[in-house]
């Protein structure tokens, strides 16, 4: 099993078999609150009648066609709908299945737009230390959890810059206040391997997996300033930040800072159906168009035999239009202050070190049993999952990001839990 204590699992397992709005069901009948909306994706509940039916008129009318060379005109729909939320600029999409391949597409995108822009030298990648970026090979690379890098020894070319997480911004509410200068590092990147040698730098909004680790204020927009002085492309890893998870349909736009390429996945089909995209800003695109290549040869070598997947696309066209008739997110706003009272006032029960919050998102982080930091999130997530509310364990920390549908009775009840679970927690 993925990212799972399997030895464990089989001694212990815990199944989901059904799904229902805010709340999952086991096989033994019994209701489960899903304070992480899946794994951050499933924002707008489970079992959404009009995405169902979208996928199934789909499949009855074309369950697949190949993307390479030949176009459904879902997938270009789907291209013009996002297009029309993304940030001003953010205009071209290329479709993947997940947010690994997201990640993966826009570094070669980003590392062939320097070499047709005849700086073949520009190759390094910049990510970020806690920074998640999923699994393949160049998400790894650029991935800063260690715990998920070293078993798989050298990886791609790549520094890191370092988190944001200060002692002395515990228990901020929202962005913290210190660390803007955090962003500065970039220029002694610059200064250590030279702007000629570095294509991207990549970083999640607020880091989600590494436990919700807010930007110091000002801190994107002063990486935006610094990325444009050296000439590096900037990517937003918008997995988790993307669709509402903030407040607006982008984590850029509640920050105000405009990256060069933006990735997504999760939300895109609210957790219904495998797929991620790529958007990038209209320089880029054209970098590829005006190729000196015959017009019958690819300008881009890269895709998957499911980028562009009908069925994923008529799933995702139905979410956007949820995202708007629910009015997600407005209603994320509106929750956001509710939410950052409920989990601020956990504040002083045992072992907790740190409470971080932004949009409906947050985390709590422990302190080590003995010299082990993890099994106390482990233990916690065990014991809420048998008392009624799936929250995650994510290294140190407990992770939440409830469904934009939550009430927030809903909300007092996981909160409650929470609170009654880690008690009892020595
Ligand atoms: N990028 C970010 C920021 C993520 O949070 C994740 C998954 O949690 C990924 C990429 C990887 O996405 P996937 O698991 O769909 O490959």
């Amino acid at each position: 099993m993925p990212f799972t204590s399997n030895r464990h699992f089989k001694r212990n397992p815990l199944f989901i078999s059904g799904g229902q709005g805010a709340y999952y069901s086991t096989p033994e009948g019994k209701q489960v609150f899903d304070g992480l909306s899946g794994l951050w994706c499933c924002g707008l509940g489970h079992g959404r009648t009009e995405i169902v039916n979208a996928v199934s008129r789909q499949m009855a009318q074309l369950d697949y066609s190949p993307a390479f060379n030949v176009g459904s005109p879902i997938a270009f729909e789907l291209a013009d709908r996002l297009k029309q939320i993304a940030p001003e600029n953010l205009n071209h999409v290329f479709f993947t299945n997940s947010g690994s391949e997201s990640a993966d597409t826009s570094l070669k995108m980003a590392r062939a737009y320097w070499r047709m822009k005849g700086q073949p030298g520009k190759t390094k990648l910049i990510g970020r230390s806690k920074g998640y970026h999923g699994v393949n090979l160049g998400g790894t690379s650029v991935g800063g959890i260690g715990g998920n890098r070293k078993l798989f020894g050298s990886c791609l070319d790549t520094d890191h810059l370092s988190h944001t997480l200060l002692r002395e911004n515990a228990f901020s509410r929202g962005l913290p206040e210190n660390g803007v200068e955090l962003a500065d590092e970039l220029e002694e990147l610059v200064a250590l391997h030279d702007a000629s040698n570095i294509a991207a730098v990549i970083v999640e909004p607020f880091s989600g997996s590494g436990g919700v680790i807010v930007p110091p204020q000002g801190y994107l927009k002063r990486l935006r300033e610094l990325c444009t002085r050296h000439g590096v492309l900037l990517v937003f890893d918008e997995v988790i930040t993307g669709f509402g998870r903030t407040g607006q349909a982008f984590a850029a736009q509640t920050f105000d800072t405009t990256p060069d390429i933006i990735n997504l996945a999760k939300g895109l089909t609210n957790g219904t159906f495998p797929m991620g995209a790529v958007i990038a800003k209209s320089e880029i695109y054209a970098a590829f168009m005006e190729q000196e290549l015959p017009e019958e040869a690819v300008e881009f070598p890269h895709g998957y035999t499911y980028s562009g997947h009908p069925v994923a696309c008529s799933a995702a066209l139905a979410t956007l239009d949820l995202y708007e008739t629910d009015q997600t997110y407005a209603r994320v706003r509106q929750l956001a202050p509710y939410f950052e009272d409920a989990i601020h006032q956990l504040k002083g029960l045992p072992h907790i070190t740190d409470i971080r919050n932004v949009g409906l998102a947050g985390a709590l982080q422990f302190a080590p049993r003995g010299a082990n930091p993890t099994i106390r999130p482990y233990e916690i997530f065990r014991k809420c999952f048998e008392a009624g509310v799936y929250v995650r364990c994510g290294g140190n920390t407990i992770q939440l990001a409830p469904p934009f549908i939550s009430e927030k009775e809903e909300l007092d009840n996981l909160f409650n839990i929470l609170s009654d679970v880690i008690q009892a927690t020595a």
